[in-house]
């Protein structure tokens, strides 16, 4: 079935801490969920209603998408739908599906059952029956309510666009609509109650975006990494972050950290996102000495952008000499600091070649990570 939708993004969200459309979710702006989910799931246009200074954000927030397009809205949230509505091309009897931005968490589910329930009522919303017992009073009870046949009204609200128009066209000028199916309530509609989903949770409060955080569906994925240096003289070696006297050290275009270079391999590895010659090529004379703890910093803040984080590195340095063991709690702590995680996500171990091959023969040292992240699925 083809469908339209007008997703309104005006409100100021003053409760939330400001703008909280815009705010990043999950790696991406709130707003970009919403219209991501309906056009995934065949919306023909998506209408984005917008502050008056909200377009250049709705231009950053949905880059790279296509049939969107953003519209201002207006003072109260009947202004910003009729704004919608005006601006919608196409057939005039198509469903359209009218979505707050501050629902985010839009399943392709809720969009199917409320276009599936649509024919032969005049719009069709997502709600919740409500669970929780109901009182009424200020500071004390005056009254148990009866919550049968009570519903949560959630956002889609699906209607025939013309049907939602001529709603809209009788609703008094400057009365206050929380919802469309209001409107066309107001306008002897009938409006059926479609199963919702908790997920579809508005976000209101700060703290509602550490919920919504913890709702999304996140997949969990392993990267490696492995790198080697040869020995030449110098009297220090970078390991892990932390610089250890010794009779030589690492040649390298950078610091020459082993571990700290296969780790940060294993974190690119983990999001698919290329090694670390690809970021720091070696041909650039920038990274010449540098020291690799950017490079991982790097790694990391590539996997924060996509709303990605760390859950535990395991290293191994393998190495005759120098000792690992005296330094490695020292290796830990740098890595927990540089990854900011606990302790106990942060493994360092060492083992030597028994004399065999290149690092056994001290021709120079190898290092072999492996980072578990876990990024929106
Ligand atoms: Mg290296």
């Amino acid at each position: 079935m083809t469908f339209a939708a007008i997703v309104v993004a005006a409100g100021s969200g003053s409760r939330a801490g400001g703008d909280k459309q815009w705010r990043p979710l999950g790696g991406k702006p709130a707003v970009r969920w919403s219209v991501e989910a309906l056009l995934h799931a065949g919306a023909e246009e998506v209408v984005v209603v917008v502050a008056a200074d909200g377009f250049a954000r709705a231009a950053g927030a949905l880059a790279g998408l296509n049939d969107w397009r953003a519209v201002a809205g207006g003072a109260e949230r009947a202004d910003s739908v009729r704004a919608g509505l005006e601006a919608l091309t196409g057939a005039p009897d198509r469903p359209v599906l009218v979505h707050d931005a501050a629902r985010p968490l839009l399943s392709a589910e809720v969009i199917r059952r409320l276009l599936e329930s649509l024919p032969g009522a005049d719009g069709a919303i997502a709600a919740l029956p409500v669970s929780d017992t109901l009182k009424r009073g200020s500071d004390r009870i005056e009254a148990t309510v009866d919550r049968g046949g009570l519903w949560r009204a959630q956002t889609p609200q699906a209607f025939r666009a013309d049907r939602l128009r001529a709603a809209y066209a009788v609703w008094p000028e400057g009365a206050a609509a929380t919802d469309d199916a209001a409107v066309v309530e107001h306008d002897g509609g009938t409006v059926r109650l479609v199963q919702g989903d908790p997920r579809l949770m508005k976000l209101t409060y700060p703290e509602d975006f550490a919920m919504a955080e913890a709702l999304i569906a996140r997949q969990t994925r392993v990267g490696q990494g492995f790198d080697a240096h040869r020995w030449g003289p110098g009297d220090s070696v970078w390991l892990c972050g932390v610089e250890i006297a010794h009779d030589q050290t690492l040649i390298g275009h950078s610091d020459a950290d082993a571990g700290l270079h296969a780790l940060t391999d294993a974190v690119l590895g983990a999001m698919g996102d290329g090694d670390i010659g690809d970021h720091f090529p070696p041909t650039d004379p920038k990274w010449k000495g540098a020291a690799s703890d950017q490079f991982l910093i790097h790694a990391v803040e590539r996997l924060a952008a996509r709303g990605g984080r760390l859950v535990n590195v395991d290293v191994t340095l393998i190495c005759e000499r120098p000792k690992v063991k005296p330094h490695r709690q020292a290796m830990r702590e740098r890595l927990a600091e540089i990854l900011n995680l606990p302790l106990d996500a942060v493994s360092v171990k060492a083992t030597t070649m028994e004399k065999m091959g290149f690092t056994g023969r001290e021709e120079g040292l190898a290092a072999s990570a492996i980072a578990t992240i876990e990024l929106p699925a």
